[in-house]
Formats: structure tokens, C-alpha cells, sequence
């Protein structure tokens, strides 16, 4: 059995957040259940500057509207991982958007990758399952039926964010190879114009999502961005797996970014120590006997920034530390660099993304946020319990499936969570761990369950294989 990844970003190639973590993991996963899997990315700027040993594998021309648009495909000489290059579309500092917004042609651009991806896989013959990912490869099943509707294989689509959905002016579809009749309210039309998930939901032999709350959230109008009637009509297709993390990069004892590796067994001195050298790294004077909060993030309204800034007066009258890393919108960013000025004693605001410090700081918190308003599934909690940092979340879709709000009677429980979406409980939860905290034994013992937790990607690639098997059968 041979599975294609097609994704538009995958660690350690290029990443912008969760999908590119799971995108680069899972398939080295399925390749130790002994699957073969290959990965298809397009040729950003950023991997052609790393000068890897690229083989040519094909070079030509897609035709695709009234345009024949070049390429060449290249192979990874040391992976099973082949890169699609066109300079026009990919060679820019980022891979979808700048500072200023989308870029404009995106539309085009991951058409583009999905076509020349399918024509590829179907030429090659040999490939089962075509997994592709979130709005960017969702055009690749339209196009298989459109253009291969007796090709053998199976596609399965994974929506990481049902927010990012990919909607463009309908006037693109001829541009795209689509023809008219597509654009229906059963096909991809969406409030007039043109909606790629939309597609790629319809078109897909199966469509997962990250956990399996979320399977269930997004079929609600709360949590479906729109397409939640779409999501109802197809659920009998429609599954949640948890995503993991990679244990083995992820991982306190051997993890090159921090300087003092630890494991259960010696945490507490060593996380201690691993705070006083961020806050020698930082500059900062906080002491270290305060807990220490974290929020390492994209800084966009679905990760709760405008709830925790909203509480941030109160929770800075509380006795602790904080540090947060995270880029993204500007108004916030702004907002919390204020904030940075205003609390310099205790909050400092690390505006930009780094990936080595952002190690450092999950090895150094005693407890990290994740007061999203949405979560699909979310990586920082499962990090965050990793190393031994009690995660503080608000309870929806994967945070609600990974973390289990901790009871003084029973003593179970790997973290704190709430459920309403406001400051109000996301201050509680901040003073509720700063108790906890002072006891000492409560924390501890959250810290344990917590790091004897397993979200390592074993049971779920697990999953992913059964279905890919389902499906082969079918
Ligand atoms: P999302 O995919 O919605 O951004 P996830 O929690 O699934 O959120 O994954 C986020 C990933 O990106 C985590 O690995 C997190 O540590 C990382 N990350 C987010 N922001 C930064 C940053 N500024 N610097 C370094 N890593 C970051």
C-alpha cells in the first residue's frame, strides 16, 4: 500500500503551525507501521535557500484555464519527498500570505500544485491513497474527477482549520480548469463565489478532521464557518482522529534547544533550572520562586488573545510571571507590546516566531494557555504536557479530547480547563493554578499524570492506517 502526501507546508522542509508539524510526522509514522508513504510540496524560497540535493524527476508544462504554466519536480535524494517548483508562484519570503494580507493569486497557485501533484501520481500508477490537506490541496479530488474519474485511487481529505476555507470571486474558476456547471449550490459554490474545502469535502472518498470533538463541532453553526450543512450532509464520511506529536523531537531529555535535558524523574530541579537560564536569556529579573505562565501562539482571534487581553489587568495583579511568543495579527501584537511596556516587571511579549526558544520556554513554564476559542486539535497542550507544564485550556474540540480538568478529591486530571468562552474564567482558571501551585502536591501531581500521557503519533497513525485500509477495500 502506497499513500502520496500532498500538503502545502511539512516539517522540516517549511512550517507555519500545526499543519506543517503534522504533514512532516504522520507520514514517518506510517512508514515505520511499514507503509510507503511520499510527501509533495511545493519548492518555497525558503526550502530552495537550504540547498538540499535536489534529482530533476520531470520537467514540462500544465495547461491549466488558457494558460500552460511550467514546472519541474524534483526529489529529495535522501527522502521520499518531492518538491514541485515554479518561481513565478513560490519563490517569495512566505508561503501564502505577506504582512499585508493573502497573496492575490493564490488561487492559482496551489491549482497549480494540485494538478501538476495528481498528474504526477496518476502517471506514476502506483500510489493508493492521495492524502491532501486544508484548503490549499482541496481542488486535487475535483480535479481527479474531473480529469481521472477511473483512476484507482482514493483521496482523503483533512481539514486541520475549518476557518481557512480558501473562498475566491467565482470569476477564477475558468482560470482553474472548472467548468461552470461545478459552480452550484451542491458543487463549490458558496454565497457566490467559489469555496475550495467545499470541493475538496464533496469530492473526497473521505474527509478526517483532528479530533474527534471537532468532527462533531464543526457540523454545529457555532464552530462550521459556513459549512457546517455540508459537514451534516456527508458525516457518514466524516471522522475526527487526534493528531500526535513527535516524540522523539519533542522531548525534554535529549532536546538540543535546551541546555539542561530532563526527564519525570529529575523535573524538578532541573525545570528550575531551565527557568533561571530563559530568564538569563531574556534579560529579565522575575523571581523565580512565581510560577511561570506561557503562551506560545499564531496571534489571531481563534487562540482567545482577545479574551487574555481583555483579563490581563487582573491577571497581572496575581503573583506571577509571564512570557508570551507569538506573531500575527498586528492590532494584537501592538496591544501586547503595550502591555509589555505596562507590566515590565513581570509580562514580557516575544513578538516573532522561534522555533529554539520556543523549546526553551515550554522546558521553563510551570503552566502554558490555550484559552482558544476553537481548537481542531492543537499541538501546545500536547507539547506543553511533555514537559511537564501544567497546560491551562478553554475546553473545545482537541484541547477537550487531550485535557482532563484536575480534581483535589479525586487527584485525576492532567491540567486546568473552563468552558465559557470569556475572561472571567480564564482569570479563575490563572488563579486556580497559582494555588495550586503554592500546595505544591496538587501541582505535582498534575505535572506526573501529565507526563505519563501519550500523544505520541503511535495510536493515532494507527487510525490513519485502518482507514486508508477501509478504504482500499471499498
Ligand atoms: P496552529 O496550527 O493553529 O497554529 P497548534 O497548537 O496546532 O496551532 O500548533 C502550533 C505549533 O506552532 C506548535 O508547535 C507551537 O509550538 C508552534 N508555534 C506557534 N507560534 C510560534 C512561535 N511564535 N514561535 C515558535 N513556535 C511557534
Amino acid at each position: 500500500m502506497k499513500i502520496a502526501f500532498v500538503v502545502p507546508e511539512a516539517v522540516p522542509y517549511i512550517k507555519t503551525g500545526g499543519l506543517g508539524d503534522v504533514a512532516g510526522t504522520l507520514p514517518v509514522y506510517l512508514t515505520k507501521l511499514g507503509f510507503n508513504t511520499i510527501l509533495i510540496l511545493p519548492l518555497y524560497k525558503t526550502i530552495k535557500d537550504k540547498n538540499l540535493e535536489l534529482e530533476l524527476v520531470e520537467k514540462g508544462d500544465v495547461k491549466i484555464g488558457e494558460r500552460a504554466l511550467p514546472f519541474s519536480i524534483y526529489k529529495h535524494k535522501e527522502a521520499q519527498v518531492y518538491f514541485i517548483e515554479n518561481d513565478e508562484f513560490f519563490l517569495r519570503d512566505s508561503p501564502y500570505n505577506t504582512k499585508e494580507g493573502d497573496y492575490p493569486d493564490n488561487y492559482i497557485r496551489f491549482a497549480f500544485f494540485s494538478k501538476v501533484s495528481l498528474d504526477f501520481i496518476v502517471k506514476k500508477g502506483d500510489i493508493d491513497v492521495i492524502h491532501v490537506h486544508d484548503w490549499q490541496t482541496s481542488i486535487l479530488p475535483v480535479y481527479k474527477e474531473l480529469f481521472y474519474p477511473n483512476s484507482k485511487e482514493k483521496v482523503v481529505l483533512t481539514i486541520h482549520n475549518i476557518g481557512y476555507q480558501g473562498i475566491f470571486p467565482k470569476d477564477v474558476l475558468k482560470e482553474i480548469s472548472i467548468p461552470p456547471s461545478l459552480l452550484t449550490i451542491d458543487g463549490l459554490e458558496f454565497y457566490g463565489n467559489v469555496n475550495y474545502l467545499k470541493g475538496g469535502i464533496l469530492f473526497s472518498d473521505c474527509v478526517t478532521t483532528v479530533s474527534p470533538s471537532y468532527a462533531k463541532e464543526i457540523q454545529t453553526k457555532e464552530y462550521g464557518f459556513g459549512l457546517e450543512g455540508i459537514l451534516r450532509k456527508v458525516r457518514r464520511k466524516l471522522f475526527g482522529i487526534i493528531n500526535g506529536i513527535d516524540y522523539s523531537y519533542w522531548n525534554p531529555k535529549v532536546d538540543k534547544f535546551i541546555k539542561v535535558n530532563y526527564g519525570k524523574d529529575s523535573i524538578d530541579n532541573k525545570k528550575l533550572e531551565n527557568k533561571k537560564l530563559l530568564f538569563e536569556e531574556l534579560n529579565l529579573n522575575f523571581p523565580l520562586s512565581l510560577p511561570l505562565f506561557s503562551l506560545i501562539s499564531r496571534l489571531v482571534s481563534q487562540k482567545g488573545i482577545d479574551i487574555l487581553i481583555e483579563g490581563f489587568d487582573d491577571i497581572m495583579k496575581l503573583p506571577l510571571n509571564f512570557v508570551l511568543l507569538g506573531t500575527g495579527d498586528k492590532k494584537f501584537e501592538e496591544k501586547l507590546m503595550s502591555l509589555g511596556e505596562k507590566y515590565r516587571s513581570k509580562f514580557i511579549p516575544l513578538i516573532k516566531f522561534d522555533e529554539g526558544l520556543a523549546h526553551r520556554i515550554y522546558a521553563a513554564s510551570d503552566f502554558f494557555l490555550m484559552p482558544s476559542k476553537f481548537e481542531p486539535c492543537g499541538l501546545g497542550q500536547m507539547i506543553a504536557l511533555r514537559y511537564g507544564t501544567v497546560p491551562i485550556v478553554r475546553r473545545t474540540g482537541g484541547l477537550k479530547d487531550t485535557i482532563q480538568d484536575y480534581h483535589e478529591k479525586t487527584n485525576c486530571g492532567n491540567g486546568i480547563s473552563f468552558d465559557e468562552y470569556d475572561s472571567f474564567d480564564l482569570i479563575k482558571s490563572v488563579e486556580r493554578g497559582v494555588k495550586i501551585f503554592r500546595e505544591g502536591k496538587s501541582y505535582k501531581k498534575i505535572q506526573e499524570i501529565g507526563m505519563n500521557c501519550d500523544y505520541s503519533w503511535d495510536s493515532s497513525a494507527k487510525e490513519y492506517l485502518n482507514l486508508y485500509r477501509r478504504l482500499k477495500e471499498e
